[in-house]
């Protein structure tokens, strides 16, 4: 079907898309779920296993009480309602990875459900739902690389084969590819936070399956939806997001149906691809797992749980705020990790002025980090070395010049500022007053009114003459000189 790029545009503007999200996260457990194999990853293939998550006949599970714990503060961390009593249930189908025929999930009674996350948007705060929270085992994997006779054969690893997961289910609150963006990162900041997973991606510690459907802009049922499973980055599911929605509504616009199914998606092509129907999809005949008991998580357990909660990010936004007089902007990047949060905090008290680390994280550092694609995790300059040169400068040793000089070097030797710094000789700012008052002096000679006022005494006009000062220096001499130097000539 040819359409023209306004005709596209056009029949963008006429409908709206509908998003729900499914993500799978990998507990953080040494063991497995149900037995007692090592959850380690990337040992050699077949080697973290046993009779249980082989599912040979008669081998019986047992429930890694640590695995719920996680399950559960991860619950809480989301705003969940945890159900006292949960049921796991028997997810039937036949698939080469899963040696027992059968997934063990939760059903009809999930450990917990009704939490949220809230979210930034274009417009504003917005709380997207989430339905439910609940624990699974992991399936194996099938290889079809990196073994002799690759291409002939498929192999099987079952490494993975019981590994513990939640499944965290989204309502089809996201309306758009930006928000279910936003919604991802939160959801992992506050995973990371809780330290219950890695959430490492490339690993596939954190998993997501993404709803789509498209509707015309203000009609209330839902459209049918596809659903594109397996992409590896918030960015591809982003990019996944648009191409499938565009798709849609070429095809709805168009007068066709969507089919409900599977869709890959090629992030080299930046395409979906269909992968099965629903018609092919399973009927996974679900009943309650037999040879386990109901969980209960009483609320002595909860309470017992939920002590072990840390500050969560936006929590500790608001506090670093209010705590260290940094901007919102500031808070939100020095926030991203908890470990990031903790360097910081651990340097600003350390400091002189905590205010000016948060600002030369954002005006020296993320600028020198982007330019050379690292993260702030892995910046050469540590919250310690960010603290320690803005003492350097805050007492005067150095300028602000000096120091975006000694900025350089750290990313140019990929070493911490103190190192640098001491290689450097320790360098100091020249006392050198010639320059400065010079420049003092031309200002106080073009301003004879506040000259007076001064000296009749509004002393507060001082501040008049140093910001004047700063900006002729532009930005360069050291504040307390400028003070220094200022009062004496305006004294005199
Ligand atoms: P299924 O039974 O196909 O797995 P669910 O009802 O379990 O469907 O929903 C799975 C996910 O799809 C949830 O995140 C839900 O919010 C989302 N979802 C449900 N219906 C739609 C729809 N029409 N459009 C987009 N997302 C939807
Ligand atoms: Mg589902
Ligand atoms: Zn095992």
């Amino acid at each position: 079907m040819a359409t023209t790029a306004e005709s596209t545009v056009a029949a963008a503007e006429k409908y709206e898309p509908v998003i729900g999200l499914e993500v799978h996260v990998q507990l953080l457990t040494a063991t497995k779920i149900f037995c007692s194999c090592s959850t380690q990853f990337g040992n050699p293939p077949n080697t973290n296993v046993c009779p249980v998550c082989l599912g040979l006949p008669g081998a019986l599970p047992v429930l890694n009480k640590k695995a719920v714990e996680f399950a559960t503060l991860a619950a809480m961390a989301l705003n969940c309602r945890v159900n006292e009593t949960s049921i796991f249930a028997r997810k039937n189908y036949f698939y080469p990875d899963l040696p027992k025929g059968y997934q063990i999930s939760q059903f009809d009674k999930p450990l917990a459900e009704f939490g949220w996350i809230d979210i930034k948007t274009a417009n504003g705060p917005k709380r997207i739902g989430i339905t439910r929270l609940h624990m699974e085992e992991d399936a194996g994997k099938s290889l079809h690389e990196g073994f002799p006779d690759a291409g002939e054969r498929t192999a099987i690893d079952l490494n993975r084969s019981g590994v513990p997961l939640i499944e965290i289910v989204s309502e089809p609150d996201i309306a758009s590819p930006d928000e279910a963006y936003e919604y991802l990162t939160r959801l992992k900041e506050i995973i990371l936070y809780t330290a219950v997973s890695d959430c490492n991606m490339e690993e596939g510690s954190l998993r997501c399956d993404a709803n789509v459907s498209v509707k015309p802009r203000g009609r209330k049922e839902f459209g049918t939806k596809t659903e594109v499973k397996n992409v590896n980055s918030f960015r591809f599911i982003r990019e996944a997001l648009i191409y499938e929605i565009e798709r849609q509504i070429e095809v709805v616009d168009g007068g066709g149906k969507i089919t409900q199914e599977t869709r890959l998606y090629n992030s080299s092509e930046g395409k979906t691809y269909s992968m099965r129907s629903k018609e092919q999809a399973h009927d996974y005949r679900y009943f309650p797992e037999p040879d386990l008991l109901p969980l209960v998580v009483d609320e002595k357990w909860q309470s017992a749980i939920r002590d072990t909660m840390p500050e969560l990010p936006e929590a500790r936004r608001k506090r670093l705020i209010g705590d260290y007089g940094i901007t919102e902007q500031d808070a939100q990047v020095l926030t991203v990790t908890r470990s990031l949060a903790d360097q910081f905090e651990s340097a600003a008290k350390a400091a002189k002025n905590p205010k000016r680390v948060a600002n030369l994280v954002q005006s020296e550092i993320l600028g020198r980090l982007k330019a050379k694609s690292l993260e702030i995790e892995q910046s050469p300059i540590s919250m310690n070395g960010v603290a320690a040169s803005a003492d350097l400068v805050e007492s005067g040793a150095i300028s602000g010049k000096m120091l975006k000089d000694l900025y350089d070097l750290c990313f140019e030797r990929s070493k911490d500022f103190p190192a640098v710094y001491e290689e450097e000789g320790r360098p100091e700012q020249s006392r050198d007053t010639g320059a400065l008052g010079k420049i003092i002096d031309e200002i106080i000679a073009a301003n004879p009114k506040q000259l007076e006022q001064y000296r009749a005494g509004k002393k507060t006009v001082i501040g008049f003459f140093v910001g004047h000062v700063m900006r002729a220096s532009k930005g360069q001499a050291n504040p307390q000189m400028v003070n220094e130097l200022l009062t004496k000539k305006l004294d005199g």
